[in-house]
């Protein structure tokens, strides 16, 4: 099948593609096209005018701000997964970057592309979530920074208004934080049947730990009891897999054709394990 017809732009400047939405209803953004192009031709979607963001310079690009990150929107998959920074104090946005898709889905796709798209098996949400992105757009109301809690609203439903653009995720620093990701591929086609990531930090003796779910809910989410099991304790490997039970008792998983909630439950609680003794060994608990 093939798309509706739609007209195309590649502005150089941002203010060119902000006015481009304002005038044009219904207008989308063109990120990578891994899952848009896609939508298009299934006529899942349909957009009047695709404005393709690759020509604004100011949307690429990993740099260093106050002490954290700012990903530029159009930051593909391979540029996250072998950045040296994004590895060592980031390491479940890079290693969610790794898991998605093949080579050739981590050279086009994108970290607000993916982000945007809030697939129910997308990889990246769990990493955002877990690492306290900040997820800066524009419209032609202005700026807003949405703290990542409030982004994701449902299966492929966020809190982006119409014509809003993503233009860069910051991701803050923790100090002594250490974090991972671990994922259960669909051998058919290597989307997360479930994923989790965690962040630990020194406050994990007393105070934060995050751990969230991407492929085996509704939507990706933290998961609080498990969190909050972690955070009261100095963790140890016992008290780590005692807490990760929680990921597979305290939550309703979703079931489809490729996997029963059950057996999503127990991956969740698997993978938590995984990811918070990995994530646990990164960081300074000392600190
Ligand atoms: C074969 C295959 C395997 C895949 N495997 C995985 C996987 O294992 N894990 C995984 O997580 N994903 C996977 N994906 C999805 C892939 O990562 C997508 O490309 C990604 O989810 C969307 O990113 P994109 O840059 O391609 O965005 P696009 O497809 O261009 O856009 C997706 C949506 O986001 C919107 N959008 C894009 N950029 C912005 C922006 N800056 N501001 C606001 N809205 C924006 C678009 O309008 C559109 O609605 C796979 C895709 C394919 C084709």
């Amino acid at each position: 099948m093939n798309s509706a017809n739609f007209e195309y732009a590649a502005p150089q400047q941002l203010h060119e593609a902000i006015a481009l939405f304002s005038r044009t209803p219904g207008a989308l953004p063109l990120a990578g096209g891994h899952s848009l192009l896609l939508d298009l031709r299934t006529r899942t979607v349909s957009a009047p005018l695709l404005v393709d963001l690759r020509r604004i310079k100011d949307l690429h690009g990993i740099h260093t701000v106050d002490s954290g990150i700012r990903v530029g929107a159009m930051t593909t998959c391979r540029e996250l997964a072998e950045n040296r920074l994004v590895n060592e104090r980031y390491s479940a946005l890079a290693e969610a970057a790794a898991a998605n898709g093949d080579a050739q889905v981590r050279a086009r796709s994108t970290l607000a592309g993916n982000l945007a798209y809030n697939h129910p098996a997308g990889d990246l949400q769990a990493a955002a979530l877990v690492l306290r992105a900040v997820i800066h757009v524009v419209g032609s109301g202005g700026e807003r920074a949405i703290p990542v809690d409030s982004f994701f609203l449902g299966p492929q439903r966020t809190d982006l208004a119409a014509g809003e653009i993503i233009t860069h995720i910051d991701f803050p620093a923790a100090p002594g934080a250490g974090s991972a990701y671990e994922k259960f591929k669909n051998p058919a086609n290597g989307y997360a049947i479930c994923g989790v990531a965690a962040r630990v930090g020194p406050e994990a003796k007393g105070g934060e730990c995050y751990v969230a779910v991407s492929g085996a809910l509704p939507s990706p989410g933290r998961l609080a009891s498990v969190e909050s099991q972690l955070a009261q304790k100095s963790l140890t490997a016992s008290k780590i897999a005692k807490a990760a039970k929680l990921a597979e008792t305290d939550y309703d998983y979703r079931s489809d054709l490729h996997a029963s909630a059950e057996y999503r439950a127990h991956l969740a609680a698997v993978l938590c394990e995984r990811a918070v003794l990995r994530a646990a060994e990164r960081a300074d608990l000392s600190g």
